[in-house]
């Protein structure tokens, strides 16, 4: 099967309206990094695309509570933006080290998403961060949050009528003090898929964790929360002895598989070291920032 014809759409308007009423043997193209590659192996099939990338739905808009992202805001506009570096460190490193410049000039925020591969890298932040996507079914807007849409390997809650047109990552606020991680693991450096990637987000309140997000990918057929890590934890202080009983409750939260990248077992490794990793550079932060801060009032008396 060839692809026949392409439609631009140029607006969010007229994209939703051409995804709706778009015919089976019809996809929708954004950056392209995926799908042509998957249309060239015939690993998909398409008779027609339609293409996002002059929609109009790349925008990265901050206010004080969140920070909206077009479904085909570029993953190197993430990597620059400053607001996601500010409020969303993991979702900055994932973006910033992404493949190489070249696919991330146009690698798109809604392609790594809808693709759903259990290793895409702004998955596990997106989970840790407790994003919501906007999905639009003609002139009808839904709201789906991200540990909901996701339901197998390449597969996610959209039919062929919606579309992605935006990711809502919500600002914590700052006397929450949210810090936040991202860790990833290939094996070629630059322009590989993750062997296994992890995002952690953590609030402390007086020294306890109050809440903390424990995201994990290419570890199970869809990126996963470590639920049983974070349960541990919560109420908890950051002790090393704290850390590693989540790290080991981890490896209970995954269910990885041998395959080409890596094995079932170097995955369950990686993961015990990811998770302790994360909570002890967080841990050393707050440590710091507290050593930081009397010092500071110690100066001003
Ligand atoms: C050399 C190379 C290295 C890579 N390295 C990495 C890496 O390190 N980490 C990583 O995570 N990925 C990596 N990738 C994969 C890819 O670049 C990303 O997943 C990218 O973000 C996909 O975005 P895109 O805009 O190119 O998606 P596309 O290929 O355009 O689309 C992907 C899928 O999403 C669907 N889609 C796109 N937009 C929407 C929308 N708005 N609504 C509904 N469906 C939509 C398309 O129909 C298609 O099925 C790599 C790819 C290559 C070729």
């Amino acid at each position: 099967m060839f692809v026949q014809s392409v439609v631009r759409a140029r607006s969010e308007v007229e994209a939703a309206w051409l995804v709706y009423e778009g015919k089976p043997a019809t996809r929708l193209i954004a950056g392209g990094t995926d799908l042509m590659l998957q249309l060239r192996r015939g690993q998909r099939q398409a008779l027609a695309l339609i293409d996002l990338r002059r929609s109009g739905m790349d925008h990265i808009l901050e206010n004080e509570h969140a920070i909206c992202i077009g479904a085909t805001a570029t993953v190197a506009a993430l990597a620059q933006h400053p607001g996601i570096r500010a409020h969303f460190p993991a979702l900055h490193t994932a973006a910033a080290t992404l493949a190489s410049q070249q696919i991330r000039n146009l690698a798109t925020i809604g392609g790594n998403i809808c693709n759903a591969s259990p290793a895409a890298d702004l998955v596990t932040p997106l989970l840790a961060y407790d994003a919501v996507l906007r999905v639009r079914r003609g002139d009808d807007v839904r709201e789906v949050p991200v540990d909901r849409f996701f339901t197998g390997p390449g597969q996610h809650v959209l039919t062929q009528q919606d579309l992605l047109v935006e990711v809502v990552v919500s600002k914590p606020l700052p006397s929450e003090g949210e810090r936040s991680r991202f860790l990833k693991l290939g094996f070629r450096g630059a322009q590989v898929i993750a062997v296994v990637n992890a995002a952690v987000s953590l609030r402390l309140r007086r020294g306890l964790v109050a809440e903390t997000h424990i995201a994990l990918g290419a570890v199970a057929p869809t990126a996963v929360r470590a639920i049983s890590a974070e349960r541990l934890l919560r109420g908890e202080k950051l002790t090393p002895e704290a850390i590693a009983a989540a790290a080991e409750a981890a490896v209970d939260d995954i269910s990885p598989i041998d395959d080409v990248r890596s094995t079932a077992g170097y995955r369950r490794r990686v993961v015990r070291n990811f998770v302790r990793l994360a909570l002890e550079e967080i841990a050393a932060q707050v440590a710091a920032e507290t050593a930081h801060g009397s010092q500071r009032s110690r100066s001003r008396a």
